[in-house]
């Protein structure tokens, strides 16, 4: 589970910073209230073992711009549990935390001057994990030690509830309006901690057997690891509210495909889309109506462009388009076509009521191959729109 997605400590609301210092005063004081024996020479070993693998893999993890970008934002690196729950299992508990902290140290030193990069995240994760190595080692050791099947299960399950109940907790510390279930995590969010629980108490059979086999986990934590920000990094570039592209992924496809157009030559269009009168439709039927009509209406849009045009949202009731190879004339064709579909769109609400009557100021622009930045080609799209408004709303500008 994560918990970085917490924002930021010195807004946040009252109960937050005293719950993150109780964890972690238990992280510094669970290993002086359960003392470990000092590792053994072959402990030593798994440890090494056990970092060594852990750092290519976060190397390997970190290397593409984009994922460390999002590592800023996230720093909580789920997948390295793999390597701490096998600790937990293999070393004294002390000593696995201490390779949670070592861990997470190498995470912040590869974050250092990216922005969003926040020290208390990661001091979190590491007590966070450190309650959940000492919860999970006590289990496993009741239940007969592991790498016996039903201790390392028995001590998985233990590692991944302690874990997600104490971010539950700092979840709903931090949004107290939301009931504290919605923090429990997506499926795949489980699935992912059940497979990295499953890769950890692998790696703890492999060090009892095979050490040095551990390292041929490195690739699919990497993998898997891969997929996980893969599949976040899509549902950021999306806006929750209509599906449409964010404006941050717009901005980079547009700026990607002018400067392509740049260099092959061709033409590229981009139409700025504002519904008219649109405060009239939420003054009626109020802001749920209003919402519903958003989404049809993002909807219509990206029904009336190719799979290869890109349809984010600008800001609240404004949409931008980008059509790739479409000059003038086409691109304003496209925009009279969602002018029209607009236009006949009977959005139902809840209650039956029908919702219609709308329309759209439409304003077009195009780069025409030279070489100009997506602000150039945004700033004409929206000063047409504000010429289509001041002529009447419910047209197409910017098509001479
Ligand atoms: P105009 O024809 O000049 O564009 O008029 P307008 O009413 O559409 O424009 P104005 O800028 O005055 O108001 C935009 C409205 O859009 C106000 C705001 O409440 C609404 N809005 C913005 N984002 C959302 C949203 O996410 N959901 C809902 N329901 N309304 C939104
Ligand atoms: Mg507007
Ligand atoms: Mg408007």
């Amino acid at each position: 589970m994560d918990p970085s997605r917490s924002t930021r400590l010195r807004t946040a609301p009252p109960g937050v910073l005293p719950y993150y210092l109780a964890v972690e005063v238990t992280a510094v004081v669970l290993p002086f209230a359960v003392p470990s024996a000092a590792p053994s020479g072959r402990e030593w070993l798994y440890l090494a073992i056990l970092l060594g693998a852990a750092v290519v893999q976060t190397e390997l993890s970190a290397k593409a711009e984009r994922l460390q970008r999002f590592l800023a934002g996230n720093p909580y690196v789920s997948v390295s549990s793999v390597w701490f729950f096998a600790a937990a299992l293999s070393v004294p508990p002390a000593f696995a935390c201490l390779l949670a902290a070592l861990i997470y140290g190498h995470v912040w030193l590869r974050m250092s001057g990216v922005p969003g990069a926040r020290l208390y995240r990661v001091t979190c994760s590491v007590a966070t994990y450190a309650v959940a190595i000492y919860a999970a080692r006590g289990v496993a050791d009741l239940a007969g030690g592991a790498p016996d099947l039903a201790a390392t299960a028995a001590a998985g399950v233990t590692f991944f509830l302690v874990n997600t109940v104490l971010v539950m907790i700092g979840f709903k510390l931090h949004e107290p309006s939301r009931p504290i279930l919605s923090f429990a995590g997506s499926v795949s969010e489980n699935l992912l901690d059940a497979a990295t629980l499953c890769l950890g108490g692998t790696a703890a059979a492999l060090l009892a057997t095979w050490p040095w086999l551990v390292l041929l986990l490195v690739p699919p934590v990497v993998l898997l690891h891969r997929g996980e920000l893969g599949r976040r990094l899509e549902l950021q570039a999306h806006d929750p509210k209509t599906g449409l592209l964010t404006i941050a992924e717009w901005r980079s496809r547009a700026e990607a495909e002018l400067s392509r157009t740049a260099r092959c030559g061709g033409e590229c269009g981009v139409l700025m889309i504002d519904l008219d009168h649109f405060k009239r439709v939420n003054d009626t039927y109020g802001h749920l109506a209003g919402d519903a009509v958003l989404r049809a209406v993002a909807e219509t849009v990206q029904g009336e462009v190719r799979i290869y045009d890109s349809v984010g949202r600008f800001g609240g009731e404004e949409f931008v388009v980008l059509l790739p190879g479409i000059g003038r004339e086409h691109s304003v064709a496209v925009a009279e076509r969602i002018r029209d579909a607009v236009g006949s769109l009977a959005v139902v609400v809840d209650g039956g009521v029908r919702i219609g009557g709308l329309s759209v100021s439409i304003g077009v622009a195009v780069s025409d191959g030279e070489a100009v930045p997506v602000d150039t080609v945004m700033g004409a799209a929206d000063k047409a729109v504000y010429a289509a408004k001041n002529t009447g709303r419910n047209r197409v500008c910017g098509g001479r």
